[in-house]
């Protein structure tokens, strides 16, 4: 199949396989279906699941260390990390196959490796669930990340819509007036550059804007759908694919066409996903533990999806703060609950971070110009989250300026406390 077919392929099976007049049901037997076709082809064609019963439930739970410490293992091509890291410093490529990675700390980032088929399937399932009606309104993407990605290759390949990459960890006032000339569209950035935008360009008039790549708090929506008009959608994606997009109707429905997800509770309703990915055929992923939380929603969409919808990607695992009580009961604050605590006290608050510092330590960062009486509602707020739990962590209050940084990924509630470092 040509490069424009698979896209094309890939854009009506999307668009039929969440259509708003199927039930759920129908949904689930068609999912299942692809599954086991996957199961039984593509998962023991690599060395890791060679001799795999083609049963989920009988696979074990992997996550990125797994993946990591035997990369050659997950891929067709076996691929060895060493390789994929060479790779990814000089061409991005191995043969046909484009290798990149996530972004993160040296230690902690995980390659990914992509046949030129699967970047047309994701481009078409991209286009499906983000702009379905760029055929008939042509669309200027930009895409503003710290990272390009070989994934973004495909659309101007293609030449089906103008994509054009921002690199983030250039400076903002190095691309700000490429992007107003660019006039895009659409746009897709991580919430805290469309609030810069918002706040620093008036030229821009884009007609949709996709929030990506880091947690979207309450904070930053205002802000920008009170400059850009309209409802702000999410995509959340990550090196292990393209996990859920935001409807026409503003809410995000999980990828369920191109990965099964399973869920393990954490606390206070949240759970974290187990992702396998069975569209993807060169490099293997298979009841994937991300590090992300999600809040499911109860409720199905108005927009007809029978794609299972998520209310909140509220964070990361490694930022719930974990705290084990005198009594030996362990108990888990997840960021969202200090976050609205901290926010409903204060209506003023525009900015904040939330950092664990030690173990008994809870630092709670604030604007300079910020009044004091803000501030202490702000930090009484939060005091009463853990006291309500039993918890009487040092709530200390910093006052800092918070600059926009644009290589770093913004963690409003960050955990910098590890107990192993025994403080
Ligand atoms: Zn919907």
């Amino acid at each position: 199949m040509t490069g424009h077919l698979r896209i094309a392929s890939a854009f009506v099976q999307t668009l039929w396989a969440g259509r708003a007049d199927r039930s759920r049901a129908a949904f689930e037997s068609w999912q299942a279906g692809i599954l086991r076709r996957w199961l039984e082809r593509d998962l023991p064609a690599v060395d890791f699941y060679r001799a795999a019963p083609p049963r989920l439930a009988a696979l074990p739970v992997i996550d990125k260390a797994t993946v990591m410490a035997d990369f050659a293992a997950f891929n067709r091509g076996r691929i060895p990390a060493e390789d994929g890291w060479r790779a990814f410093e000089t061409t991005g490529r191995i043969d046909a196959v484009s290798i990149g990675a996530s972004t993160g700390t040296s230690g902690n980032r995980a390659l990914y490796a992509i046949t030129e088929a699967e970047q047309d399937r994701w481009l078409g399932t991209i286009v499906a669930k983000a702009v379905p009606r760029f055929l008939v309104e042509p669309e200027r993407v930009a895409v503003i990340l710290p990272q390009n990605s070989a994934l973004y290759d495909g659309a101007n390949r293609s030449r089906l819509l103008r994509l054009q990459f921002f690199d983030l960890r250039q400076g903002f006032e190095s691309w700000l007036r490429a992007l107003e000339t660019f006039a895009p569209t659409t746009i897709v950035a991580p919430p805290r550059v469309l609030r810069h935008l918002a706040e620093q360009s008036e030229r821009l008039k884009p007609r949709r804007l996709f929030a990506a790549a880091e947690t979207l708090d309450p904070v930053d929506r205002t802000v920008i759908e009170a400059r850009f008009g309209g409802k702000l959608g999410q995509i959340y994606m990550a090196t292990e694919g393209l996990l859920a997009v935001s409807c026409a109707k503003g809410r995000l429905h999980l990828a369920e066409d191109a990965n099964l997800f399973e869920f393990e509770p954490v606390a206070d309703g949240l759970v974290t996903p187990l992702v396998t990915g069975f569209r993807r055929r060169f490099q293997i992923m298979a009841r994937y533990r991300m590090n992300d939380l999600l809040r499911l929603s109860g409720c199905p969409c108005a927009c007809g999806s029978p794609l299972r919808v998520v209310d909140e990607v509220v964070g990361r695992m490694d930022d719930v703060f974990l705290f084990d009580r005198p009594d030996g009961v362990r108990l888990l604050l997840t960021p969202d609950v200090m976050r609205n605590a901290v926010l409903d006290a204060a209506r003023r608050i525009t900015d904040f971070r939330i950092l664990r510092e030690e173990r008994d330590r809870v630092v709670l960062v604030l604007e300079p110009k910020l009044g004091e009486e803000s501030a202490r509602a702000a930090q009484c707020a939060l005091q009463q989250v853990f006291s309500g739990r039993g918890l009487f962590p040092e709530i200390a209050v910093r006052r800092e300026t918070m600059a926009f940084e644009g290589h770093r990924k913004l963690r409003r509630v960050e955990n910098r406390f590890r107990p192993e470092d025994g403080r």
